[in-house]
């Protein structure tokens, strides 16, 4: 028989769709508007997220553009931290500093405010989904820069074969299905 946590874990398995071939082909897309748009599932997932950091003392709840908006601040209302956005460039309307990243084919970049972020502020980054770690990392080393500790990592899917946690050099990755 499975445990609750397992019957919760398959439920939330169950509502993510794939969508083979996109954006383009050999991505396995994990569509998670599937499990926004079930309400129970909505709740579990947000619990299923903020379980293991409710004695953490977070101040804030870092999400990435643009799908760790969605639960990073559901997250924060629950572990009374506040929300702060890292977004895509020239997005956020105040100064800001960037960090670049490795993708398949060329660079990206991050951006967050300067200000948004205090010397000692207790973090966890939040995102959808950790493919090869790249944009987390990128997170962290803003977050870093700034002052703050990042406490944890947190996400609701982890694609483990293509081992991202490896990337993040931290002991604290929480995923809530690993697929
Ligand atoms: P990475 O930097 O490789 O860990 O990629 C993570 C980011 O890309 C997250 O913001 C995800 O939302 C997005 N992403 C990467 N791969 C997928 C996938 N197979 N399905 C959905 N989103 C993905």
């Amino acid at each position: 028989m499975l445990s609750e946590e397992e019957n919760i874990k398959k439920y939330l398995e169950s509502v993510i769709r794939t969508i083979p071939d996109f954006p383009k082909p050999g991505i396995q897309f994990k569509d998670i508007t599937t499990l926004l748009s079930d309400k129970k599932a909505l709740q579990l997932t947000t619990q299923a997220l903020c379980d293991p950091y409710h004695n953490s003392d977070c101040d804030i709840v870092v999400g990435l553009e643009s799908r760790g908006f969605l639960f990073g601040t559901n997250m924060s209302e629950v572990l009374n931290a506040s929300f702060v956005p890292v977004r895509k460039p020239g997005k956020l309307p105040s100064e800001t500093i960037s960090e670049s990243y490795d993708l398949e084919y060329g660079t990206d970049s991050l951006e967050i405010h300067k200000d948004a972020i205090k010397e000692g502020d207790r973090v966890i980054i939040h995102d959808d989904l950790i493919a090869t770690g790249g944009t987390a990392f990128a997170a962290s080393k803003l977050v870093k820069r700034l002052g703050g500790v990042v406490i944890g990592y947190s996400f609701i899917i982890e694609l483990g074969f293509l081992k991202g946690r490896e990337k993040l050099d931290h002991e604290i990755i929480e995923s809530v299905l690993i697929m």
